[in-house]
């Protein structure tokens, strides 16, 4: 009994930190049905039965029980490392496939003038679609513009598009439009 209050109190410590390493293993969604934690779980359970029989004193043989003590925490101490292999090896497999899934779906998405504008510039593009009557046969056309940064308007003469009517729109869109086109409107 000498020397065992002060080797079970630093396995104490010890068992404390191998279980707090296991619990935030086990926060994690991607341990789910890892055998390696499984294991972790059962040698750490070992090792806190096996402390636990120590400390009681009621053992016969003080030094034998704080080997068992001793080789119980390393078996707790690498089957938990273990498992931290495994959670790390699972996060860094579905990093990876969302970061494939994210470059397919990039490749999917066709290429067109506006895809190939930056990220940044692209969210301040504008679309604008304006309905408005000609002036000379009254029906409905629809003035339809981009633009990313408004520098001023300036007046447009455009075509009416409906069939054999000759008649010009005027209509204001920013100097700096494009894509600048007139349909039939409804
Ligand atoms: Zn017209």
């Amino acid at each position: 009994m000498r020397l065992q209050p002060l080797l079970t109190s630093s396995a104490v410590i010890d068992l404390g930190v191998v279980l707090q390493d296991l619990v935030e293993l086990c926060q994690s969604p991607l341990v789910l049905g890892a055998p390696e934690v499984g294991r972790a779980t059962l040698a750490v359970s070992h090792a806190t039965a096996v402390l636990s029989r120590a400390t009681t004193g009621e053992e016969a043989d003080a030094e034998d029980i704080q080997e068992q003590v001793r080789e119980a925490l390393a078996r707790s101490r690498e089957a938990v490392a273990a498992a931290r292999h495994c959670v790390e090896r699972s996060r860094a497999a579905r990093d990876l496939a969302l970061d494939l899934t994210a470059t397919s779906i990039r490749l999917r998405q066709p290429r067109s003038p506006i895809t190939d504008v930056p990220p940044l510039l692209r969210a301040w593009t504008t679309r604008r679609y304006a309905t408005v009557a000609c002036p000379a046969c009254q029906r409905p056309c629809v003035v339809h513009y981009e633009y990313r940064f408004m520098e001023g308007l300036a007046a447009r003469d455009l075509q009416c598009p409906h069939g054999a009517c000759e008649g010009r729109l005027t209509y204001y869109i920013p100097v700096n439009a494009s894509g600048v086109s007139v349909i039939v409107g409804r």
